[in-house]
């Protein structure tokens, strides 16, 4: 049986990135030796290292004043990087708390600056993304977490404002074309939409940087890293070279236009099953669900159970909610196919039809 992998990340890779990851791991481009004991100094790991970057840069279509880097740490570690580098201690930076992820990246920002929280939606659970933000004109940046992973909303557009802006794009990153030209920086662990875990892609603003008065440990300062090409020390060399693979077959099926309208089909089918069936209940409202996680409880927990473990039964694996969501979850990024999506929604049905 064919299985599908609806896990929130580690996440769905796919296949034929999974077999060329693989190979590579058995025999590296016919070196006779595994990507797994190279040098990242030798000519195809530096190779590699130059054709991920030069297909991020394609697939945004980033401009000349755009470094792309291969870090690690995590978006976790973009948390306390972004203000250390971008934040001195009297200037204010913007934060909209839109859940979990926004959390942490405000109770770290405030170590190294002021931070205004200019919008929240914690109160309803984090069930929506705000709008209408009075946003002041003076902020150093404006961060925000553009797909909840969490609790399943997404932002539609960009926040309306001059201010520059700074995103956690972790769990959306390379799923629509967007407008790189108002960002000052944007992260995203690889794990979610781009590779397996262990690296993280930032792509900032070269003139954004060196404002602050600081010291930046070394292996903490983006210019460390742009001036050595993401090579300062030993890079996660296969987990870049996985999210390259991955990046390659972004480019291959048709680049953001492409991945964006698979992902608006894909969301709907699950998005209008949900809408229908009166055994579920979507956690977002409807006008910022995300196309990336799909979060939705089941009338008690007893029948999400039962459902899950249908689920699994069926190959549909990883649905489990967040427990501070609860109920379940189903992330259905770039490499996730639709027929995955369509066999869940049929199996809600069918679900409803035998409890009612
Ligand atoms: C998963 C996730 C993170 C954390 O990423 P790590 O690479 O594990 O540090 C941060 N932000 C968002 C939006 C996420 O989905």
């Amino acid at each position: 049986m064919k299985k599908y992998n609806f896990s929130a990340g580690p996440a769905v890779l796919p296949r034929e990135v999974i077999e060329k990851a693989a190979a590579s791991v058995l025999n590296y481009n016919n070196s006779g030796f595994s990507i797994l004991e190279v040098s990242h100094r030798s000519k195809d790991v530096v190779a590699a290292m130059d054709q991920a970057i030069a297909l991020v840069k394609e697939l945004y279509g980033l401009s000349d004043e755009y470094e792309v880097l291969f870090l690690q740490g995590g978006a976790s570690t973009q948390f306390f990087q972004i203000p250390m580098n971008f934040l001195n201690e009297d200037e204010t930076a913007g934060y909209i708390n839109t859940g979990a992820w926004s959390k942490k990246a405000i109770k770290d920002a405030k170590a190294y600056g002021k931070v205004n929280v200019v919008a929240s939606s914690e109160e309803q659970n984090f069930n929506y993304i705000p709008k209408n933000i009075n946003i002041p004109s003076d902020l150093k940046y404006l961060h925000y977490t553009s797909n909840n992973t969490i609790f399943g909303t997404q932002f539609q557009s960009l926040p309306e404002t001059d201010v520059r802006l700074i995103c956690d794009m972790s769990s959306d990153i390379f799923s629509k074309p967007i407008d790189v030209s108002r960002f000052d920086l944007i992260y995203a662990g690889a794990q979610k939409n781009m590779g397996p875990a262990g690296v993280t892609l930032v792509i900032v603003k070269k003139s954004a940087l060196g404002t602050v008065s600081r010291y930046v440990p070394v292996m903490l300062d983006y210019r460390t890293h742009i001036e050595n090409v993401s090579m300062y020390n030993t890079p996660p060399v296969f987990a870049m070279y996985v999210s390259m693979l991955t990046l390659q077959w972004i480019k291959d099926n048709g680049g953001l236009e492409a991945m964006a309208k698979r992902n608006e089909a894909k969301a709907k089918i699950l998005y209008d099953e949900l809408d229908r069936n009166t055994l579920f209940k979507g956690h977002s409202v409807a006008e910022d669900r995300s196309l990336m996680n799909v979060t939705f409880t089941g009338v008690s927990e007893e029948m999400e159970n039962e459902f899950l473990d249908r689920c699994k039964k069926e190959g549909l694996d990883g649905l489990k909610g967040h427990r501070s969501v609860g109920g379940l979850r189903a992330s259905i990024y770039n490499a996730l196919e639709a027929e995955g999506i369509q066999k869940l929604a049929d199996l809600m049905r069918a679900f409803e039809e035998e409890k009612a």
